[in-house]
């Protein structure tokens, strides 16, 4: 079984992809700290999620040579147009927190009606060995809330409802997020690449 280094300095993401792989058995998961000279700030400079994905895994794999990784997910809102995309660590300013973005969002949609408050997440996922570099995608539908709800998770969590749910994600168990959630789905898409090519 090969070895799998999950490439990303959140510690939230890492262990939700970490959780998703390991269940399926794909690979010995390796994260940030098994490794050395992992790179501690990669500027996501891209433009879209592909573009950042790809810089993420690439200075990964160039710092560590190890088999990696990494992701890039945005929350698509559509009464935004969909913001913030690309932006949604940085929604309210550079190094804004979770707690101020989802405040931030919930007050852009303060006067928008349920049924406009449609958005997605998207996550990309950018994988590196040394011969190849490959991409998976997955998006989850749902809505924003009118206010939080639920302490699970991390980020927008507690303001996104998956579609088919009354719950948000941050209400729903880690299994159940992580069997529809758009970074379980990116992963699972990744893995049928993977064992295609095997
Ligand atoms: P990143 O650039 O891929 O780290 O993700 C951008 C931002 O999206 C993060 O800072 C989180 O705020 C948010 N995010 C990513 N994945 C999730 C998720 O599964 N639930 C809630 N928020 C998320």
């Amino acid at each position: 079984m090969q070895t799998l280094l999950v490439g990303s300095n959140n510690a939230h993401k890492v262990q939700e992809m970490k959780e998703i792989l390991e269940t399926q058995g794909l690979a010995r998961i390796l994260v940030p700290n098994d490794v050395a000279n992992f790179p501690s700030d990669i500027a996501e400079t891209g433009s879209t999620l592909e573009e950042n994905a790809y810089i993420k895994a690439m200075a990964i794999y160039e710092n560590t040579l190890h088999t990696c990784l990494a992701d890039d997910t945005g929350l698509e809102v559509d009464a935004l147009q969909g913001a913030p995309g690309v932006l949604t660590a940085r929604y309210a300013g550079e190094h804004a927190s979770y707690t101020e973005n989802r405040a931030k969002m919930l007050a852009a949609l303060k006067d928008v009606p349920e049924a406009q408050r449609t958005a997605r997440f998207r996550t990309v996922i950018c994988y590196r060995d040394e011969l190849r570099t490959l991409f998976a995608e997955g998006v989850c539908e749902g809505m924003i809330a009118q206010e939080e709800r639920g302490s699970a998770g991390f980020g927008y969590d507690s303001i996104f409802i998956p579609q088919g749910y009354s719950q948000t994600f941050a209400e729903l168990s880690t299994e159940e997020k992580h069997r529809i959630s758009h970074r379980g789905l990116a992963l699972r898409h990744f893995e049928e690449i993977l064992r295609g090519l095997e």
